[in-house]
C-alpha cells in the first residue's frame, strides 16, 4: 500500500525506519486512504489501488544540504530505513498512516491513497506490478513474505522494488497461519521471530542502509485471538503494524 507524493505540501516526517510511501491524490473526493487488504494465492494482492492518480516522485523541497552532498554523505547521517534516500520526500511514517486510517488528525491533509501489495515477491506478478507503478509514476509499499527471498532471482526482484523507490515491509516469513496462530491463538514468539528473520534477510540483500519496522499480520489483525502480547513485543522493537480499523 503506498504511494509517492505528487503535490506534497511539505516534506513528510520521516521517523526512523517505520515509513511507507504515499501518493497524494488529485481527486477532490474525501480522503481515500486505503484500509483493506486482500490476500491472493498468486501473490502481490493490491490494496484499494483504484483511486491512485499519477504522481511524480520529484521533490521540490529537498533541502540544499541534501542536494549538495554526495550520496555517501547523505547516508552517513541517515538512519537505516525501508526506502532509498530519494523516497524520503514522499514517505510517511507507518504510525502516521495508521493514525490517519482511524480518522484522527495527522499531517496528512491532502486526499491521499497508500498502495500496498502483499504476499510477494514472485516472478509473475511482481514484475507486472513494478511496471505498472513505473508507468503511472506512483510508489507503493510491498509487504513481502520472507521465504520468497531464498533464491537469487527473487532477491533481485526485492532489489528492484527498493531501488525503484518503493517501501519495503514485512508480511511474516512463512505466511503459515498454523505457525503464527496455532488454533487461531497468536504465538507472539513466532510472530516476532518471523519479523526479525525476514528483516535480517532483507538487510543482507539490500545492505546496511536498510531496515524495515513495518509489519502486516497475515490474515489480518482482527482474525486471531490474543494478539496483544505480539502487538506489545512488536511495539517494543519499534515496529508498526498496519491494520484496518
Ligand atoms: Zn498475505
Amino acid at each position: 500500500m503506498i504511494l509517492s507524493g505528487c503535490q506534497s505540501p511539505k516534506k513528510p516526517t520521516v521517523q526512523g525506519s517505520a515509513n511507507v510511501s504515499s501518493t497524494t491524490s488529485t481527486q477532490k473526493s474525501k480522503k481515500t486512504t486505503a484500509t483493506t487488504s486482500s490476500e491472493s494465492s498468486s501473490g502481490n494482492s493490491a490494496t484499494s489501488s483504484s483511486q491512485a492518480t499519477a504522481a511524480s516522485s520529484s521533490s521540490t523541497d529537498v533541502d540544499a544540504q541534501t542536494q549538495d552532498n554526495s550520496p555517501t554523505n547523505v547516508t552517513e547521517n541517515r538512519a537505516a530505513t525501508n526506502h532509498i534516500v530519494s523516497a524520503d520526500s514522499y514517505a510517511y511514517s507507518a504510525a502516521e498512516v495508521q493514525t490517519a486510517m482511524t480518522g484522527q488528525p495527522t499531517t496528512i491533509t491532502q486526499p491521499t491513497v497508500f498502495l500496498t501489495f502483499d504476499d510477494g515477491v514472485n516472478q509473475t506478478m511482481t514484475p507486472r506490478v513494478l511496471q505498472t507503478l513505473a508507468e503511472q509514476q506512483v510508489h507503493a509499499t510491498f509487504f513481502v513474505v520472507g521465504n520468497t527471498l531464498t533464491n537469487a532471482a527473487n532477491q533481485n526482484m526485492l532489489q528492484q522494488e527498493y531501488q525503484a523507490g518503493h517501501g519495503i515491509a514485512v508480511h511474516s516469513y512463512d505466511h503459515n497461519y498454523n505457525l503464527l496462530y496455532p488454533n487461531r491463538v497468536a504465538n507472539a514468539a513466532a510472530i516476532v521471530r518471523e519479523y526479525q528473520q525476514t528483516n535480517m534477510l532483507m538487510t543482507q540483500i539490500l545492505g546496511n542502509d536498510f531496515t524495515t519496522k513495518v509489519w502486516r499480520y497475515p490474515g489480518g489483525h482482527m482474525s486471531w485471538r490474543n494478539l496483544a502480547p505480539a502487538d506489545a513485543q512488536l511495539k517494543q522493537l519499534g515496529v508498526t503494524w498496519i491494520y484496518s480499523p
